[in-house]
């Protein structure tokens, strides 16, 4: 892990880090209303730049601090201006993707299902707060009955639940055919325990907000507390260590699967090019989470990656003028992330100085 994230931040340090005047310049924030409240929000609110190379993302959450969302800045900068970024392999056009599916009530499973034409694999929301066990228990049963028996269903909690929780859950919803489930619990310590406890049911586990941390997949690996590592492009700092993330995970047993956290096709896109990648270079790869453009209600690219034929096309992103000015976030909330882009540029100053 040392070396991937040494090899990471070289990744800036190899290109001149713009000034901040400039990277304002550049810059565009955008508000994005969701199709659907996803994640406690109604809007996605993000920062695009036009870099030298192309357009960055900056999805970081608005409530995260200043020191995660700079890892998420060092993603969108390397995306935006370095000329040496990892290019997808010519020979795959399209990466299959997952049906996303948000805390729905059951009624509305069927429409969203149809959101996602010919995928063949859902991941679940459940454990979201405010909702009970029966209500995951409905939503699972709901998308089982609409996806059919051959569809392959993996559940995500987020690390919201408890050692016990998490078994009592898991034991009940075994009975759809769960592939797996990401993050059940947050600790390694739990994860174990947890694979232990469901070790005749099928059910694989999943790390994902686990191998954010800094030599957490080390752990990961040596304590063999995930089957699966879910790697994901903006969380991670970039397209280069999220690529190192997941050759090491690789390396030590662990399946991957690609991932995205909301963004816009510019974000997307970059989960695309190293799912593209990783599957070149792993001679193939599980369905990745990388179909949630359908979240938004409109984009700031002149191709969205919409799902079709449950995939997306591997292409660069080109941001849409238009588009991007329909989207433009009002001037109080411009004036926040312009203040947030001033702090975390200074801490990436310090980073290559330090
Ligand atoms: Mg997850």
């Amino acid at each position: 892990m040392e070396g991937a994230l040494e090899r990471a931040t070289l990744g800036l340090v190899r290109i001149p880090l713009p000034s901040v005047d400039e990277l304002i310049e550049r810059s565009a924030v955008v508000s994005i209303p969701l199709v659907r409240p996803f994640r406690g929000l109604t809007h996605r609110e993000v920062m695009v730049f036009h870099g030298t190379q192309g357009p960055g993302e900056w999805a970081a959450f608005t409530e995260y601090d200043d020191s995660v969302a700079t890892a998420w800045l060092r993603s969108a900068l390397e995306q935006a201006f370095d000329p040496d970024i990892p290019q997808a392999p010519a020979d795959i056009d399209v990466i299959r993707v997952n049906a996303t599916f948000p805390a729905l009530s059951p009624a509305d499973v069927p429409g969203w299902w149809e959101r996602f034409p010919g995928v063949a694999s859902a991941k679940v929301k459940v454990g979201e707060p405010g909702q009970a066990l029966s209500d995951d228990i409905a939503r699972v049963k709901a998308i089982r009955d609409t996806a059919g028996p051959d569809v392959s269903l993996r559940l995500d909690a987020n690390a919201r639940w408890s050692l016990d929780q998490a078994h009592d859950a898991l034991m009940s919803l075994a009975r759809f055919d769960i592939d797996y489930v990401e993050q059940p619990v947050a600790t390694i310590d739990e994860m174990v325990a947890l694979k232990r406890l469901l070790k005749d049911s099928g059910i694989r586990l999943a790390a994902d907000e686990l191998i954010r941390q800094h030599h957490s997949l080390d752990e990961v690996i040596a304590s063999q507390a995930a089957d699966i590592a879910v790697v994901k492009v903006s969380p991670l700092g970039g397209i280069n260590r999220a690529l190192e993330v997941a050759r090491q995970a690789h390396a030590g047993g662990l399946e991957v699967v690609v991932s995205s956290a909301l963004e816009t096709s510019v974000g997307l896109s970059w989960g695309v090019r190293a799912a593209a990648i990783l599957a070149s270079e792993f001679g193939g790869l599980p369905d990745s989470g990388l179909g949630t453009g359908t979240f938004l209600q409109s984009d700031v690219v002149t191709s969205p990656l919409s799902v079709s034929g449950g995939a997306v096309a591997v292409c660069p992103p080109e941001l849409d003028a238009g588009k991007v000015k329909a989207a433009e976030a009002n001037p109080s909330r411009t004036a926040w992330w312009i203040e947030r882009l001033r702090r975390c540029h200074s801490r990436l100053d310090e980073e290559r100085r330090g």
